[in-house]
């Protein structure tokens, strides 16, 4: 039987791991309202915080898992509890002990390609590059305008392979003088980090600073929010500063700049657009995305019906894109639901986790012959 010296035990570790804030909720429930996982099945930030403040919290569940730190909640919340970052504080105890349920086990094997190869999918860390050959994608060099860093997804897995191809293809149209790191890169550790792994999240980091600076980075070009976010927000703390652009916003800028020429060509089109969680709610990016796409001709922008800071996470962020969730707790499902809705031929968006796992629910949803998924290089691809 625990006794109350146990519980505050558990109340000092939460603190000590960085989950403090949990003090100031009031319990009004207005994270539980907005959290995408209310919409079909059920999950209770409140409840979590409200055992939290006591040392109650049971962190061998699958509860301290679910959240996908979409950022809805802390949105939302009238008191400022960092619901993101004492969730994680809550994951971090149970790291540190071992415990996992069965849903979140992948997430070990998933840290042994990490911590070895580099990536999640125990690939080979000398086959990190081997997506550019012939697509004109020089080596990085210190003279070079800026470093391409396309991630994990997009230099492994074979339909995102395809984003970084369109991503060289721009960048080679508009004469940017840019270059890969290849096998030197690491996975940027975003990811890994927020399942609680604070230890391989630092190792990956260091790794890939010292890298950085050791080839004379100085400006870093994204495909990925998660990519973005870690090295603008989180890298900060090694005290080290790397200018970070994401795609979207670079098109825009090269485009604007008058290095980007669009063509006449028609992308006669009903397109929605999906705001990833780390481009739009946790970085502010709503406008460039948007603005490319109208720049588009023939292509008509329709929105759904939770956009900008409304915008439906598509689950995979928080790790939760290594776990398992069953079929009819899948967000990604609704979002091809509502984009049909909204009359959309194609679902781009600017994020490797959500269009894996866009092209997952795809492929056995009822109007997966009436709707594309496509990055928005992809889609620009086609227009230059
Ligand atoms: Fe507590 Fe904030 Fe949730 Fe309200 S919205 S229950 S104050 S965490």
């Amino acid at each position: 039987m625990e006794k109350i010296s146990d519980y505050k035990e558990i109340i000092e570790i939460i603190k000590e791991k960085g989950g403090d804030s949990f003090k100031y909720c009031y319990q009004c429930g207005k994270c539980d309202a907005v959290c995408p996982w209310n919409i079909q099945s059920r999950f209770s930030m409140r409840k979590l915080v409200r055992e939290a403040t006591f040392g109650m919290t049971e962190i061998e569940g699958e509860d301290i898992w679910k959240c996908t730190t979409c950022g809805k909640c802390s949105q939302a919340c009238p008191r400022d509890v960092k619901q993101v970052e004492s969730g994680i504080a809550l994951r971090r105890i149970a790291t540190e002990y071992g415990i996992y349920p069965p849903s979140v086990n992948p997430i070990r094997a998933i840290r042994s390609g990490l911590s070895g190869e580099g990536n999640p999918f125990f690939e080979d860390r000398m086959k990190r590059g081997d997506w550019a050959e012939g697509h004109g994608v020089k080596a990085f060099t210190k003279e070079m305008e800026i470093l391409y860093y396309p991630g994990c997804y997009l230099s492994y897995d074979p339909r995102l392979k395809k984003v970084a191809i369109a991503t060289a293809n721009i960048l080679n149209k508009a004469g940017v003088k840019f270059g890969i790191l290849g096998s030197k890169e690491n996975c940027c550790g975003e990811s890994i980090r927020k399942t609680g792994d604070e230890e391989l999240y630092v190792q990956l980091a260091k790794e890939n600073i010292k890298t950085f600076i050791d080839n004379g980075v100085k400006r870093i070009l994204v495909s990925s929010p998660h990519c973005y976010h870690t090295f603008k927000n989180e890298y900060p703390e090694f005290m080290v500063h790397f200018e970070v652009v994401h795609i979207a916003q670079y098109i825009s800028e090269l485009i604007n700049n008058g290095r980007l020429k669009l063509t006449n060509t028609e992308f006669a089109k009903k397109v929605t657009y999906h705001d990833p969680c780390y481009l739009g709610r946790h970085n502010g990016i709503y406008d460039e995305p948007r603005n490319i796409l109208n720049k588009i001709a023939g292509l008509e922008l329709k929105e759904m019906a939770d956009y900008r800071e409304d915008s439906l996470c598509c689950g995979g962020g928080g790790g939760r894109i290594w776990m398992d969730t069953p079929k009819g707790e899948r967000f990604s499902d609704i979002r091809l639901d509502q984009a049909v809705e909204a009359g959309a031929e194609v679902l781009a968006t600017s994020c490797p986790y959500c269009i894996a796992n866009f092209e997952d629910s795809l492929l056995s949803h009822k109007h997966r012959d009436d709707l594309v998924i496509k990055d928005i290089t992809e889609i620009i691809q086609e227009a230059i």
